[in-house]
């Protein structure tokens, strides 16, 4: 899908600005950004969404979101109720109303309003909320430092029944990893598939580096296609290391030199220990290192 990616004028320094929500064609702020509780997004989890980032009030990967967004709504058999392109232009008037450069963009798509049976011919209309707000997952210094990651016990959903392409508003399985991870004191958590494979963490891919090569589980395994995910794999072609999509397993990951996890929300983030084990020199290694400083120009170029 190619979507104009304009940037968008006046933005405001990082940090300024006011969070910003399209709401069904209204403009609202926190407080006026309010659905309705018969919503089957909330009801149900009936629906799809996106995170994007604006970086110097520019739309990264508009395009390749906004495709994967349309392709979890019609995967669910929900039908977004306007074109893609205005929905590039909706999000980018938002990113200019909001004054945010540095901004995280949320797109919300329910199956709408019904009734309390889950039949969604009860819902006419999907609902459309599209927030501009910030993001920050972790303090700078764990960017060099690294992540302490464990495993968690919940596996990430079988991928024939909601396929883990399907960017739903179904977390559970993944959020309930997240919570043992912070039982068990850690800052992340790797999640495997139904056969013990390694999937993904809970909201970002997951990247190897051995012998100067990058492994990162393929999208049939059953992980989401991160948009970051494919931008790093360009950006290692480009660099001239090998990248392998193939099928991991936790030895893999323990006898890494290195490791990484990608995501929107978390750009490039090193891994410094999984279960225990510690990875590499147990700090960011040189080639996440080299990655992470080609992914901060690329999302600035
Ligand atoms: N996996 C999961 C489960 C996620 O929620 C995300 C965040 N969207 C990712 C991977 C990373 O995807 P992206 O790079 O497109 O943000």
């Amino acid at each position: 899908m190619t979507v104009s990616t304009k940037p968008t004028t006046a933005p405001g320094a990082q940090g300024t600005g006011t969070p910003t929500i399209w709401l069904d064609g209204k403009w609202c702020d926190r407080s006026t950004a309010t659905v309705s509780v018969y919503d089957h997004g909330l009801l149900y989890g009936d629906g799809v969404f996106e995170g994007i980032r604006a970086y110097g009030g520019k739309l990264f990967r508009l395009g390749q979101h906004l495709e994967r967004l349309y392709d979890s709504a019609k995967a669910i058999w929900l039908s977004i109720p306007m074109a893609p392109e205005e929905m590039a232009a909706i999000t980018e008037e938002a990113v200019r109303r909001s004054g945010i450069a540095e901004a995280y963009i949320r797109h919300v798509i329910t199956r709408g309003v019904g009734d309390l049976g889950l039949d969604p011919r009860k819902c006419p209309k999907p609902s459309v909320v599209i927030i501009v707000d910030t993001i920050k997952l972790w303090p700078e210094q764990v960017y060099e430092a690294g992540l302490n990651v464990v495993t968690a016990g919940t596996p990430i959903p079988q991928r024939e029944s909601l396929s883990p392409r399907v960017k739903s508003l179904n977390y559970l399985a993944h959020i309930l990893a997240k919570i043992e991870g912070i039982h068990a004191g850690a800052d992340e958590v790797l999640m495997l598939d139904s056969a013990g494979s390694v999937a993904e963490g809970s909201g970002q891919n997951l990247f190897v580096v051995k012998g100067g090569r990058l492994r990162t589980p393929p999208p049939y395994a059953g992980i989401l296609k991160g948009v970051t995910r494919d931008v790093v794999i360009e950006i290692a072609a480009h660099a001239g290391y090998p990248v392998e999509e193939s099928i991991l397993n936790r030895y893999d990951v323990y006898t890494a030199d290195e490791a990484f996890f990608t995501g929107t929300a978390s750009e490039v983030v090193a891994i410094r220990q999984v279960d225990g084990r510690v990875i590499g020199s147990g700090k960011a290694g040189p080639i996440t290192r080299d990655i992470r400083a080609r992914f901060q120009a690329l999302v600035r170029s």
